[in-house]
């Protein structure tokens, strides 16, 4: 499923990932994986077309980005019968970082409105710090404003807005 500019943020993304990796931050990747049924599709009465179906190039991550071997993927959206924007619903990503001993967390990817706006905000629910990078990130907008609307939600539910700049000099600085 297209998203406008959604490309953009590759670049950006992979800067921000590979100050992590050198800092030996965990990086985890979300991705929706889809049955063909879902919920979510016009033919099962969603709102989408069907998008990311397990298995298939649409579920791939985009060929740009830099996704490391053996990097930690968490797969959302399985459950035909469930919607699944955030990347904390119906997985073991919180349980995970709990694990890691990981106590904030920087979101970047698609889409503002929708995807990362919720994960931001099951994030802040776990009682984790959040950071959103908003020019690592791109709204589907179905209504004109949705994206810049999130990015007001997701700052007054408590995360910070920050530029992925910061996230690289951030991780930088904790790099031993
Ligand atoms: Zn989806």
């Amino acid at each position: 499923m297209a998203v406008k500019e959604g490309d953009e943020v590759v670049p950006r993304l992979n800067k921000v990932i590979k100050a992590a990796r050198s800092a030996r931050v965990p990086v985890i990747f979300t991705r929706d994986w889809h049955p063909a049924d879902h919920i979510s599709f016009r033919a099962q009465g969603g709102i989408w077309p069907p998008h990311c179906v397990q298995g298939t190039p649409g579920a791939a991550f985009h060929p740009s980005l830099e996704v490391p071997a053996g990097a930690t993927i968490i797969s959302k959206g399985d459950d035909p019968g469930a919607e699944a924007y955030s990347g904390f619903q119906g997985t073991d990503l919180a349980q995970r970082l709990s694990a890691m001993r990981v106590s904030e967390v920087i979101i970047g990817g698609l889409t503002t409105d929708y995807c990362v706006k919720q994960s931001a905000l099951d994030a802040l629910q776990a009682g984790f710090k959040v950071n959103v990078m908003e020019d690592c990130v791109r709204a589907v907008d179905v209504k004109p404003g949705d994206g810049a609307r999130a990015i007001s939600a997701i700052r007054k539910a408590g995360a910070k807005i920050i530029d992925s700049s910061i996230a690289v000099k951030q991780m930088a600085s904790t790099q031993q």
